[in-house]
């Protein structure tokens, strides 16, 4: 053991410290499969002992990279050989929750479930909600700037954050746990280190802004053969609904067939015979208006032609059951292992006009490749999994080349949510200018000169030649 592991372990405690087979055993991608390579995992149980190590690393130079849940999809969290994991996983504390300002304090390392329940538990709700909230964290959450099913009424965690606690790369201790909704007292920190990917500073707790529990859900699945109806059904529901629309995800054909008909488990609560099928789900005050209201604006249109077919859930079940079809990202991933994963944005009226494009060029160099898209619609946001049969570098850039010099031609942006980790780093130019990375380059020298934190993640490392 070095001495440096040695250091660290005095402060964390022998449990504090996995090496070896331990660290072998664990993994830094998603799904977890093993096979991490780092030197060692340190498990800190507070602010103070993640200070603690980042001043010691940082006067050796030693790189550290910070895991959260691992569900990232870029390759964020991957370490190398020489590298030290921080592993946030004993920082789960959650601070009672403030009933009266609607917020909750809590450490980095909590589950995205655990917030929900605290919330609920108190009568609130914390919105922001995707389908790795059982093992994603707060902390990666913030350093993702995640998403997912409900921005289009939320927003994404940026705009339910109110402060954050980070420890900076030579130790210094952030606390910028602001609680109010108004403060407008100079910059505002706590967007340093929303969405950096754990390149600026290791965020250890956060504030987060909690909202009224909805007294009323309603869901439905539609149907429908026309992308630009599917524009028009989004802009009418949403104005029917009076700003109530809470998620709005739409799965194209190939998906929704793949999920209910291969992986099968599901049901088929639509015939699997349209283009295109919508989850979409309304909350509000009020059970009984609120679902009037709801009715109403799905049975108009109908009447207008914009969708083709529509099954609403009936209980809390059905509701869960709709859920389960969008997000059995598991049995996707299962099916197209290993999957090539895309997470774009793009003005929507371009959408199927792009995915037609994609999806010829694909089959035309690989005519057994698979593709499935769905995606968060209301956000401007799709997901693209497909599998070309093969994983050699050479054949993912090539794929890689077709998505995004298509995505170019449209002026849409590479990573809507995932981040830019290893994985799309190359591409970053294709969303961002040269001034742009220029900046981002600055920030990283102010705040981390030797270059510790999750080096060549976003952007090239201090050691690596420019690419
Ligand atoms: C099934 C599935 C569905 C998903 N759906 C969505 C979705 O709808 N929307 C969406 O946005 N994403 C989605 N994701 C991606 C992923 O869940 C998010 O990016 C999530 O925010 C990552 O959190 P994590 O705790 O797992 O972070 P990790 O994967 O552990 O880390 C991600 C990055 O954040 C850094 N990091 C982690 N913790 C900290 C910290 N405390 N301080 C500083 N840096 C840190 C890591 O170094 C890494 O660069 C999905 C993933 C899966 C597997």
């Amino acid at each position: 053991m070095d001495n440096l592991i040695e250091d660290i372990e005095n402060i964390v405690g022998p449990g504090g410290v996995l090496l070896g087979a331990d660290v072998l055993g664990r993994s830094d991608f998603w799904p977890p499969m093993g096979g991490c390579q780092a030197k060692a995992i340190v498990r800190p149980a507070s602010t103070g002992e993640v200070a603690k190590i980042l001043k010691l690393c940082h006067a050796a130079g030693q790189a550290v990279v910070t895991h959260g849940g691992l569900t990232g999809l870029v390759g964020g969290a991957r370490a190398a050989q020489d590298e030290i994991v921080l592993s946030l996983e004993r920082m789960k504390g959650i601070e009672p929750v403030d009933t009266v300002n609607r917020t909750v304090t809590v450490e980095a390392g909590v589950p995205l479930q655990l917030v929900h329940e605290a919330a609920e538990d108190a009568g609130l709700l914390f919105p922001l909600d995707l389908g790795a909230r059982g093992s994603c964290t707060i902390g990666g959450n913030i350093a993702t700037n995640a998403g997912g099913n409900s921005v289009i009424r939320y927003g994404m965690i940026r705009d339910q954050l109110l402060g954050v606690e980070a420890v900076l790369a030579d130790g210094t201790v952030i606390s910028s746990l602001n609680t109010v909704i108004k403060n407008n007292t100079g910059y505002d920190l706590k967007q340093l280190f929303i969405g950096s990917e754990g390149t600026l500073g290791i965020v250890t707790r956060a504030v987060l802004r909690l909202r009224p529990l909805p007294r009323s859900s309603n869901t439905a699945l539609v149907a429908t053969d026309d992308f630009d109806r599917l524009g028009r059904f989004l802009a009418d529901m949403d104005a029917a609904l009076g700003g109530t629309l809470s998620a709005f995800e739409v799965m194209w054909n190939d998906f929704y067939q793949l999920i209910v008909m291969e992986i099968g488990n599901h049901g088929q609560p639509l015939p699997p015979t349209h283009r295109f099928y919508v989850l979409l789900e309304s909350t509000g005050g009020h059970e009984k208006s609120d679902r009037a209201r709801f009715e109403d604006a799905l049975s108009e249109a109908l009447d207008a032609g914009l969708i083709a077919d529509a099954v609403i859930a009936q209980s809390k079940q059905q509701r869960a059951d709709l859920w389960a079809i969008r997000d059995d990202i598991e049995g996707l991933t299962k099916a197209f292992f290993p999957p090539l994963v895309f997470d774009i944005s793009l003005d929507i009226r371009q959408m199927d006009d792009y995915v037609d494009e994609v999806r010829a060029q694909l089959s035309a160099r690989w005519p057994d490749s698979r593709m499935v898209v769905f995606g968060h619609l209301g956000d401007g946001n799709i997901h693209l999994v497909l599998t070309v049969g093969s994983h050699e570098p050479g054949e993912v850039h090539a794929v890689e080349t077709i998505i995004y010099e298509a995505l170019g031609r449209r002026h849409g942006v590479i990573s809507a949510e995932h981040g830019i980790g290893l994985d799309k780093r190359a591409y970053l130019q294709h969303s961002r200018s040269s001034d742009e990375i220029a900046l981002m380059r600055t920030l990283k020298q102010a705040l981390d000169p030797k270059g510790i934190l999750n080096p060549g993640k976003i952007l090239t490392a201090q050691k690596e030649t420019t690419v």
